[in-house]
């Protein structure tokens, strides 16, 4: 099977433009040309971001981009309150443990939505306003949950912790307004919405991060944002950038533009309805219940009884060439998840759900032919 299409949460599907930008010849990373363009690359991804404030871009896999949102703004023995229901809210409060927080855990089962009364009481009782930052993921990739960042922001209302948000499989394809829902810092990857391949992340930084991280006592060095705005004044960046991905980032950020913020946003909702549509025809189980917590860019389905472990992934594969994600962390074998973000169109998730659809019955499931292509269809088109 050559053509191949990658339908996992990321890396995603490289448009051709973005992949010929990318066997650009090698410039200087300290001279004009890149100075421009880091300039415009920038600005560009502020829009995206819709903030006013700062943002750098660093040579780094979206992780890279989590340690800075921990590193450059907290001290150790800070308290912080780590929402966790998946395996990046984990990651997260892990590298938060790491540098020496004082982290707080309020965990929630995986595929369940998190606890925002256990957030809005824990805020409350902390009368001496110790708890220094919130981290949270906004879109939980690994159990394609959707957390509520409205609520989250809302429940923080007055009180000074600042909130440090991974948005790396959801921005570009769902709508975060950094500034207006005050997100502190808040951070993304290239090889998700943005439809780049790995190796870039960007970071914003809203006024009162900025005050924190002069204050910041926490070791860091390639991840010190107070060397990336110095020499960002000079259009550089403290390290040798990953050039060819700044090329491509340019190309990659017209093509997104081309199509529109909105536009983007509906067809993700979109895709993901219909993928929900044609699971739900099919019989299966969504791990995520509710439809307001459904992401919109990555969907887990629950493995049936009749195809243990990673069979349906490894059909799908070998007979369609559809690559499909396995289940995550706790989940492995116990899910499987259809990713539908970046430069994935209607197309793709039509053949994702005929392919599927064919697999089951191989694998001897009661699923009747069609019945998931035309849900797909009538959620696609509604
Ligand atoms: N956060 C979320 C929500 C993710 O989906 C991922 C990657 O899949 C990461 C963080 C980590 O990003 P990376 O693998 O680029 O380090």
């Amino acid at each position: 099977m050559s053509s191949k299409r990658l339908m996992i949460p990321g890396p995603t599907p490289v448009p051709p433009a973005v992949a010929r930008a990318m066997s650009t010849e090698m410039f200087n990373h300290r001279g004009p040309r890149f100075a421009e363009l880091i300039a415009d690359v920038t600005a560009s991804l502020k829009r995206i971001f819709q903030t006013e404030g700062r943002l750098y871009i660093l040579t780094s896999s979206g992780t890279g981009a989590m340690e800075a949102a921990v590193v450059n703004f907290l001290s150790p023995g800070d308290r912080i309150v780590s929402l966790v229901n998946g395996a990046f809210g984990d990651r997260f409060a892990s590298i938060a443990a790491a540098y020496g927080g004082k982290v707080e855990r309020l965990e929630s089962p995986w595929g369940e939505p998190l606890d925002y009364g256990a957030l809005e009481a824990r805020l409350r009782e902390d009368k001496d306003l110790s708890i220094r930052a919130i981290t949270v993921v906004h879109n939980e990739s690994s159990t394609g949950m959707l957390n509520d960042l409205e609520a989250i922001s809302r429940i923080r209302g007055n009180h000074p912790a600042m909130l440090l948000v991974d948005t790396v499989s959801s921005m570009g394809a769902v709508d975060v307004p950094v500034d207006r829902l005050g997100l502190d810092v808040c951070f993304t990857a290239s090889q998700k919405a943005l439809f780049l391949p790995p190796g870039l992340s960007f970071i914003s930084v809203g006024e009162r991060a900025w005050r924190a991280a002069a204050e910041s006592r926490m070791p860091r060095y390639y991840f010190d944002l107070r060397l990336a705005e110095a020499l960002l004044q000079k259009g550089q960046t403290p390290f040798t950038p990953a050039l060819a991905q700044f090329v491509a980032l340019r190309e990659a950020l017209q093509l997104y533009f081309a199509e529109g913020r909105e536009n983007c946003y509906a067809r993700h909702r979109r895709m993901a309805a219909a993928v929900r549509a044609a699971a739900r025809a099919m019989g299966l189980e969504l791990l995520v219940k509710e439809e307001r917590y459904a992401s919109p860019t990555v969907t887990a389905i629950m493995t049936p009884s009749q195809a243990p472990g990673n069979q349906i992934q490894a059909m799908m594969r070998e007979r369609f060439g559809i690559e499909i994600a396995g289940g995550q962390g706790s989940l492995e074998g116990k899910t499987f998840r259809v990713g539908h973000l970046g430069a994935v169109d209607e197309l793709d998730i039509l053949a994702a759900v005929g392919a599927l659809e064919a697999c089951l019955q191989s694998l001897g499931l009661p699923v009747e032919r069609g019945a998931a292509l035309r849900a797909a269809q009538e959620a696609l088109h509604q």
